[in-house]
């Protein structure tokens, strides 16, 4: 099960921090409810790109419950499952190739993220409405697209995806092969 958690930190110091972040502690496990405290069940590493340039080789903590002995994975908020970009770059990478016709990656790589995009659109905008946002959007799909991932770049993206989390179980931008997965909100 992935755990999603504001470190309060960007990419580069999580990576710097490394095992040293501060990690919440659960005393109460979201698998199985049971009132007890999840022990440290190390690490594992997982890429997180933020520019063209930078990769950060960064840890993600996991905890197992001593009752039902399952695992959950402590994700940053500036993540998503499943994607090495994170949530910042993505939207910069299509906003930067809509709006000002640059490529911030690889022609390919933003092919694949606007598809993405594209393909979760109905569902944005139903959050966006969910969130109180009665504003009118353009009809145009990318002109609709700039002005949805516009709106999420403005409320900061820990917020955002905290109370994305906190509506629905499917992954912002993830196929939906993962849609099974897993997720709950943190505080
Ligand atoms: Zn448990």
């Amino acid at each position: 099960m992935i755990y999603y958690h504001n470190f309060l930190v960007d990419v580069a110091k999580y990576a710097e921090l490394g095992k040293a972040n501060e990690f919440p502690e659960l005393d109460c496990c979201p698998m199985c409810r049971a009132k007890i405290r999840l022990k440290r069940h190390g690490f594992y590493k997982r890429n997180a790109i933020e520019s063209g340039a930078e990769i950060y080789r960064i840890p993600i903590c996991r905890l197992i419950c001593p009752d039902c002995g399952k695992t959950i994975s402590i994700l940053p908020t500036f993540l998503l499952p499943y994607f090495q970009h994170t949530m910042d770059f993505i939207i910069r990478i299509l906003l930067t190739s809509w709006i000002a016709y640059r490529l911030l990656c690889s022609r390919q790589l933003r092919r694949f993220y606007e598809k993405r995009a594209y393909g979760k659109l109905t569902e944005i905008e139903l959050f966006i409405r969910e969130q109180g946002n009665r504003k009118a959007l353009p009809d145009a799909l990318k002109e609709k697209a700039i002005k949805m991932l516009q709106m999420i770049q403005a409320l900061g993206k820990a917020t955002f995806v905290r109370r994305w989390w906190g509506h629905r179980i499917s992954s912002f931008m993830a196929h939906s092969l993962y849609h099974g997965a897993r997720v709950v909100k943190t505080i």
